[in-house]
């Protein structure tokens, strides 16, 4: 929220310390009372009619959903903006560094689309129990007054009171690239950064990272193996290695357009990757390897009776896989299968199983091929700079990675094949260079 001082002197220590820090902006839009917009003007934007659970020990969500509402802003308060743009420290020069792409504040949007006569405005709900709304879509760093000149030139919004005012902020980063995969600093053992420190924005960043940096903290305290997630196993390991291997040059979001194997990262079969991982560190509770457990015993059963039962010459497996059958169709089929009182997970998963098989087989295929080449493990005490063979720019970016294995050095920007030749010689053989 606003109002809260800054913690310079953390960063003055860890330079201190030796670490490198850059600074990231960004910003937030106003809030409004809820009591004072008018909803008639508005066009109402639904939730999903039946919402997934984030969790997998939610059965299914019963509580009334609450809508967004949509309005948008108008030629007018463009030229607001446009006039008073040198009041907003984003853009008077006040700060310079670069913010998250993919949430722009109202005058960036006014300024880099100028062709464009009005941007949406979805008014959100903060809570069941507060009148406050966000007012997703103009974020901004222009000053109060304008703030609510804008507000009450938007439709609905006449009489909108606005509760908290827009602001935005600069803050320092420290370059991810500092970090070893378990998010320890190369710089200090033991000691871990996660979240906004790393160069990553929002909410599940920070979250995923404090999870794997604790974690990682509590296993090398134990004196036990680090938890490393691949990038075909989990979005978390997509991020963290995507961080400690490219950097950042702009506030990171998890996108799932990062990730190369989005056939086998799924929503649906999140429980399955990572579940067991959970209960082999201890971290599941006995409940959540319960249903895990279940649910397992349920598909395997569900998959061979698919297999197995025939309709008409065909096994239902081999129906199923057909573009217009469904898992509902097969239960139609065959009183057998209509028989078992699966949970609706099961029968989906079911179907996505049967359906995409040959899909995801060629991708985990793909992932099996990788791992084999990539795993050759660097030592981590392994002095890149003392490597002649190796380009210069292949020194430099190897040692300031420093990565532990060729596949995270092979997606370094920048790193050839070439150079993965030559590094993967000194790890097998390094006599044949020594001796050349
Ligand atoms: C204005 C604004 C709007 C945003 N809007 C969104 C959004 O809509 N959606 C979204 O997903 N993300 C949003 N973000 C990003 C998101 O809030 C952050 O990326 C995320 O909260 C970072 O979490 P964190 O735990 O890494 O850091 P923080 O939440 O900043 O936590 C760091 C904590 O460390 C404490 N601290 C600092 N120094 C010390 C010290 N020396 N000793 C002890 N404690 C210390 C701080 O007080 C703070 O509580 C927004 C960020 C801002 C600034």
């Amino acid at each position: 929220g606003g109002g809260e001082g800054t913690t310079g002197t953390l960063s003055d220590d860890l330079r201190r310390l030796g670490f490198e820090l850059q600074r990231f902006k960004t910003g937030t839009p106003c809030r409004l009372n809820g009591r004072t917009i008018d909803f008639r003007q508005l066009s109402e934007q639904p939730g999903d009619a039946d919402p997934v659970p984030f969790s997998y020990l939610t059965d299914s969500i019963t509580d009334p959903q609450m809508p967004c509402w949509l309005t948008e802003t108008n030629h007018e308060i463009h030229e607001l903006i446009r006039a008073n743009l040198h009041r907003a420290p984003m853009y008077s020069g006040q700060i310079q560094s670069t913010g998250p792409r993919y949430c722009p504040s109202i005058e960036d949007k006014v300024v880099r689309f100028a062709d464009k006569t009005s941007h949406q405005i979805f008014l959100e709900p903060e809570g069941r129990h507060t009148h406050e709304f966000y007012c997703n879509g103009i974020s901004t760093s222009l000053p109060r007054d304008v703030q609510d000149q804008m507000v009450r030139s938007i439709k609905g919004l006449e009489k909108a009171e606005i509760m908290r005012y827009g602001y935005a902020v600069e803050y320092d980063f420290a370059p991810p690239t500092q970090l070893f995969p378990t998010l320890e600093t190369k710089l200090i053992p033991g000691l871990y950064f996660a979240g906004q420190i790393n160069g990553t924005t929002g909410y599940e960043e920070a979250a995923g990272q404090g999870l794997l940096a604790g974690i990682n903290a509590v296993l090398k305290i134990k004196g036990q193996e680090p938890l490393i997630l691949d990038r075909s196993q989990a979005y978390l390991g997509v991020m963290v290695d995507d961080l400690v291997t490219k950097g950042v040059d702009e506030p990171y979001r998890m996108f799932t357009s990062r990730a190369e194997f989005r056939l086998l990262l799924r929503q649906d079969n999140a429980d399955r990757r990572l579940t067991p991982i959970g209960e082999r560190i201890g971290l599941a509770s006995s409940e959540r390897v319960r249903r895990h457990v279940d649910y397992e015993a349920d598909l395997a059963r569900g998959l061979a009776m698919l297999a197995k039962l025939r309709h008409q010459g065909p096994t239902l497996e081999e129906w199923l896989r057909r573009p217009e059958m469904t898992i509902e169709s097969i239960r139609a089929l065959s009183p057998d299968v209509a028989a078992m009182n699966f949970s609706p997970r099961v029968w989906e998963q079911l179907e996505i199983e049967v359906k995409y098989a040959g899909y995801i087989e060629r991708q985990e295929k793909e992932v099996d091929r990788q791992i084999k080449t990539q795993a050759v493990r660097i030592p981590e005490t392994f002095d890149f700079r003392a490597a002649p063979q190796l380009r210069a720019e292949a020194r430099e970016k190897l040692s300031r990675v420093r990565p532990r294995d060729l596949g995270q050095a092979s997606r370094i920007s920048g790193i050839t094949p070439a150079d993965l030749a030559v590094l993967l010689m000194y790890i097998k053989e390094p006599q044949r260079l020594i001796s050349e």
